[in-house]
């Protein structure tokens, strides 16, 4: 059961849940904040909860409110690890190039809907991360040899990649924003699971091996977690 509730200006959606034990509150990467609460805790007591925090609430909202997209002329993107500007225009059909270092979008009418420039940028995601994982996965597959697995690329917010008990590979589209070696990182990572469906020391062994300094690596991508979120 959802119910939506505001305390010292701060609105929050409050979700009770029978599996629950505990208060707990997110700051979601648009910027609503989301508590899980045991049915027995009072709304009393969960805003306190909030009122104690509010501080450090009010701090998370704003970070993650600095990376929402307005879809307007002017707003930024990662693609493929550099910053680009977006650039609208009208013309006679809605579509998306690269042009220099900018993602000119061409809207058909004088407004530019978000959903439409949205739209538009995905899908210039999904096929730029597919073109551009297709050699890495052909490269990792001769190094650690292994037969090259198929792949997709999904609309996925919580996970870079990903790789099925069958083999097969996953990649979000919001990979586009990595750069080239954050991106080959993260094919080997998968791939390295086509030998080890674990994380165990023979994993971090077989990554360390392919690429030494991944750990390095792997928390730049952490670090871009918020932006990963492009609120597509
Ligand atoms: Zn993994």
């Amino acid at each position: 059961m959802k119910t939506q509730g505001k305390v010292a200006s701060i609105p929050y959606t409050l979700e009770r849940r029978r599996t629950s034990r505990l208060i707990s509150v997110r700051v979601l990467g648009d910027g609503t904040v989301k508590v899980n609460a045991p049915y027995r805790v009072s709304v009393a007591a969960i805003e306190r909860v909030l009122v104690s925090h509010q501080e450090t609430l009010r701090q998370a909202i704003s970070t993650q409110k600095m990376h929402l997209h307005t879809y307007q002329s002017g707003d930024t993107f990662l693609f493929g690890g550099k910053r680009y500007c977006l650039e609208l225009k009208q013309g006679a059909k809605n579509s998306i190039a690269v042009i220099e270092e900018r993602l000119v979008v061409t809207h058909v009418g004088k407004e530019a809907e978000a959903l439409v420039v949205q739209h538009l940028v995905k899908t210039l995601y999904r096929q730029s991360v597919k073109a551009r994982v297709e050699p890495l996965l052909s490269l990792w597959a001769k190094r650690l040899e292994v037969v090259q697995p198929p792949f997709s690329v999904r609309d996925s917010k919580s996970r870079w990649g990903s790789c099925s008990a069958k083999g097969r590979l996953n990649f979000s589209l919001r990979c586009q924003i990595l750069d080239d070696r954050q991106l080959s990182y993260l094919v080997l990572h998968e791939m390295a699971h086509l030998v080890h469906f674990n994380h165990s020391k023979e994993f971090h062994a077989l990554l360390a091996l392919h690429m030494s300094p991944y750990k390095e690596i792997q928390a730049s991508i952490f670090a871009l977690q918020k932006e990963s979120q492009l609120h597509f």
